[in-house]
């Protein structure tokens, strides 16, 4: 169904083009349609040629967006109800649990390559149009209309353009050359999944998280697929040998990493293949994107306002962004409706990579940090962890 603008049409955007088909392009491909926009999305990959991904949470708020866009229903066929949370410190004490507010979507765990082949699917099966294989570089903007670039020297035109093109922006490069870089957390991230026996049993709905004596690990399983990541602490970053370091490499580092930890790391290590294994990557942010449009360009996602993964937000603040961003267009010329998102987001996506940036110093806290953090975290669980604290990242609605 679309939604029609409420009053004059004049300056009002007709047909956009989304650059990236990860998690924000096809979730604002689809809100613009509803928003009576005509979208079409340019992906540099080609279809199945990315990784499936380790696990993503989508949060209650992330899954409201979504539904908003009838995207969410394929969802939980290809992931794990995940209802709580429970953290843990090294020598198994439970430092708190998080549960999802009864009254909001439940939340879920789900490979993160494949939340984005199913959003695109969801936008395909919606006639948006999607042309793979191709990497966009630049773009002109015309006035009254942009014209965007890719590598194979073919463009395309439409009244605005929107960067979903993730972390590594170029759309980002292009509303302001000054943009930051992402910034390292400090933590190199592993994770990946293991099909059939893992060494452990179901979880039940459970997704445990353990600051562990020298990282940090967290797992959930169903019984027939066991999800997990690992955080590992690296103060001094080497990309080219992190890019090289092989499988057993990781394995062994892992093993050394949670040697001293109780819980099932050392188990899931046991049963991981290399074909379930996701290559290990910095993990970064984007604390303070200053510039988010320019004339007929406009970034959301990533490229906007990356949070670490730890906030487990990232794919939320997406669809949220996209949702916000689409219903602003239908009302508003576009310059003023990317200066109305950036008023409605900026501050939340903001306070979200902040507590983000808090929890990774505690993922990498030396040990006499770390015996603050586990006698302290109980107190402050009970106190900051419950629905009523969390609903405001939770409980996010947005009026359509
Ligand atoms: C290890 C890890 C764990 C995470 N866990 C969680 C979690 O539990 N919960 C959560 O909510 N979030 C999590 N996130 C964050 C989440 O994955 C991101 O926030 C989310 O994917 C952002 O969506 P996006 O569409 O903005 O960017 P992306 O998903 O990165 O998509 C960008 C897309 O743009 C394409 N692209 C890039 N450059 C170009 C170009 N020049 N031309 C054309 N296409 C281009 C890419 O190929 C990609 O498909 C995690 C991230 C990582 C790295």
């Amino acid at each position: 169904m679309t939604n029609g603008p409420i009053t004059s049409t004049a300056g009002r955007a007709r047909t956009a083009l989304i650059i990236g088909g990860g998690v924000a392009g096809p979730a604002a491909a689809l809100a613009l349609r509803k928003a009576g926009i005509e979208a079409r999305i340019f992906e540099t990959h080609r279809p199945g040629t990315g990784s499936k991904g380790g696990p993503l949470t989508l949060a209650s708020n992330g899954l409201s967006a979504l539904r908003l866009l009838d995207a969410d229903a394929g969802l939980a066929a290809e992931g794990i109800a995940t209802p709580r949370m429970v953290i843990q410190s090294g020598t198994g004490k439970v430092l708190g649990t998080v549960e999802t507010d009864p009254d909001l979507p439940m939340c879920l765990t789900l490979p993160r390559g494949r939340l984005a082949d199913l959003l695109r699917e969801r936008a395909a099966a919606e006639g948006v149009p999607i042309v793979y294989g191709k990497r966009f570089v630049d773009a002109v903007d015309t006035g009254h209309s942009v014209i965007a670039q890719f590598d194979d020297h073919t463009t395309a035109e439409a009244d605005l353009l929107i960067g979903c093109d993730g972390i590594r922006s170029v759309a980002r490069r292009l509303v302001d050359p000054a943009a930051p870089e992402p910034r390292y957390t400090g933590l190199i991230g592993l994770g990946g999944y293991i099909d059939g026996p893992s060494g452990v049993p179901s979880t039940g709905g459970s997704f445990h998280m353990i600051f562990g004596r020298r990282a940090f690990f967290g797992h959930l399983s169903d019984g027939e697929r066991t999800g997990w990541f690992a955080n590992l602490p690296y103060k001094h970053l080497d990309r080219d040998a992190v890019r090289e370091t092989s499988f057993e490499e990781w394995t062994r580092l892992m093993r050394a990493a949670f040697a001293d930890d109780a819980g099932p790391a050392l188990d899931l290590i046991d049963h991981m293949t290399p074909e379930g294994f996701i290559p290990a990557s910095p993990l970064e942010d984007l604390p303070h994107v200053p510039v988010w449009s320019k004339g007929r360009i406009a970034l959301i996602g990533d490229a906007a306002h990356a949070t670490s993964p730890s906030s487990g937000q990232g794919a939320s603040l997406a669809a949220e962004s996209a949702v916000v961003l689409a219903k602003h267009l239908r009302d508003l010329p576009v310059e003023r409706a990317f200066a109305a998102y950036e008023r409605e987001r900026r501050s939340r996506v903001e306070r979200v990579i902040a507590e983000a940036a808090r929890t990774n110093r505690s993922k990498a806290a030396g040990p006499v940090a770390a015996r603050f953090r586990d006698a302290l975290m109980p107190f402050f669980m009970a106190r900051f962890a419950t629905p009523e604290r969390a609903a405001w990242q939770h409980a996010y609605t947005i009026e359509w």
